[in-house]
């Protein structure tokens, strides 16, 4: 199961969240830190066990997501993720409303990358990836 993925066991946790001069954030501090990266976006917060079945349907981890995405580490194993002269790999969910043949220069994402292992794997066995994927390679950087 890929490491990103949350568990049936796993929820989001409900916090207030506020509108300050400095932006959105949540109301208790120690939300507000546990829940920014290091470039001080503010992500949801999870909680509860690893436990029952993948949650394929639901949105990633956010915990596991947010390292995943700051030390560009494979979604499914945490390795580095793996890079050559392209750049990173990316295999990304097809949104509803991209046709297969679509460009995928200049794309952002949330969805970290994957390892070459994973990247040629995960279409095959993600129940999502399945139903549709684009591959991207880039810097991984903004
Ligand atoms: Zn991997």
């Amino acid at each position: 199961m890929p490491d990103v993925i949350r568990w049936t066991g796993e929820h989001t946790l409900s916090a207030t969240v506020v509108v300050t001069p400095r932006g959105v954030a949540y109301a208790d501090a120690a939300q507000d830190a546990q829940g920014r990266d290091r470039f001080g976006v503010l992500w949801q917060l999870c909680g509860g066990q690893s436990t029952g079945r993948p949650a394929y349907a639901a949105s990633l981890h956010p915990a596991r997501q947010k390292a995943a995405m700051e030390d560009l580490r494979c979604a499914v194993c945490t390795v580095p993720a793996d890079r050559d002269a392209s750049g990173m790999r990316w295999v990304l969910p097809l949104p509803d409303d991209v046709t297969p043949d679509a460009v995928w220069e200049g794309v952002r994402t949330s969805v970290p990358p994957l390892c070459a292992l994973h990247a040629d794997s995960a279409p095959r066995l993600c129940p999502r990836l399945r139903e549709g994927h684009g591959r991207a390679e880039g810097s991984g950087g903004s």
